[in-house]
């Protein structure tokens, strides 16, 4: 069985008081969720020590969004995986699109990046999808095959077995156009096979997250799906009955 995972993206949103109001009622709610599913919310960094505090003993696990790709420094403006997990935070995603695409990050630093994480024990969220130009030239397949086999594939069989991927087509990222369930199931199958070319067996317990406008009206649909183990969610975590409802999409 792999494990569910609902995680939020809180993104550039919320102050302080309004992550901390936010995430309190999403542990108040969570009660409503099976206890199958794994709640992760990914405040900003100002809110992270915060938010970690408040999710303490919780089934709310908390990430941040980002972190730096050297170990410490002269970095400014940087915050480190070292940081980060100080705070007792669990996750970190890594790859979004976002971030590759405003902040030029490629699979060089991304590698850097993955390094970090395991080395403090974090658990990459590692992003991969296409642009809306590259699904239309039927290139998705090939895209997402490369941002794994740059950035995945160098990992140690240790490290891959504690990752998580999010499959998050650029073109349904908060512009509520969301993959059909069928076009999810379809890439996330062949995101395990190609994960399977290098890790064998071990990929089959890879939980692979859909994002891109998932929201209570779809997630029950895509969540059935036999390779859908959850999502990563933007918009819609930013209202906990919304992300508590998707939570109950399983
Ligand atoms: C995201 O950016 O991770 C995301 C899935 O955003 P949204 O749900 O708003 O499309």
């Amino acid at each position: 069985m792999r494990k569910k995972i609902v995680a939020g993206n809180w993104k550039m949103n919320t102050t302080p008081a309004e992550g901390l109001e936010l995430v309190k009622n999403v542990i108040a709610q969570s009660a409503e969720v099976c206890e199958c599913v794994n709640f992760i919310v990914c405040p900003p960094f100002t809110h992270l020590s915060q938010v970690a505090e408040a999710a303490k003993g919780s089934r709310v696990a908390v990430g941040a969004q980002n972190c730096a790709a050297e170990a410490k420094g002269a970095y400014t403006g940087e915050v480190s995986a070292a940081m980060i997990a100080s705070l007792g935070v669990k996750y970190v995603i890594l790859g979004h699109s976002e971030r590759r695409e405003y902040y030029g990050e490629t699979s060089a630093t991304l590698n850097k990046k993955m390094e970090q994480a395991y080395a403090n024990g974090l658990t990459p969220i590692y992003c991969v999808g296409e642009r809306l130009e590259e699904r239309e030239a039927e290139r998705h397949f090939e895209v997402v095959k490369a941002q794994i086999e740059e950035v995945v594939f160098n990992l140690t069989a240790e490290q891959f077995a504690d990752l998580v991927i999010a499959y998050e087509p650029v073109w349904a990222i908060g512009t509520g156009k969301t993959a059909t369930a069928e076009q999810a199931e379809e890439i996330h199958a062949y995101i395990r096979s190609v994960l399977a070319e290098k890790f064998g067996e071990a990929a089959e317990s890879t939980p692979i997250l859909y994002g891109g406008s998932c929201k209570p009206s779809n997630a029950e649909e895509i969540f059935a799906k036999e390779n859908v183990d959850g999502g990563l969610i933007g918009g819609a975590a930013l209202k906990a009955e919304d992300f508590i409802a998707i939570g109950k999409g399983f």
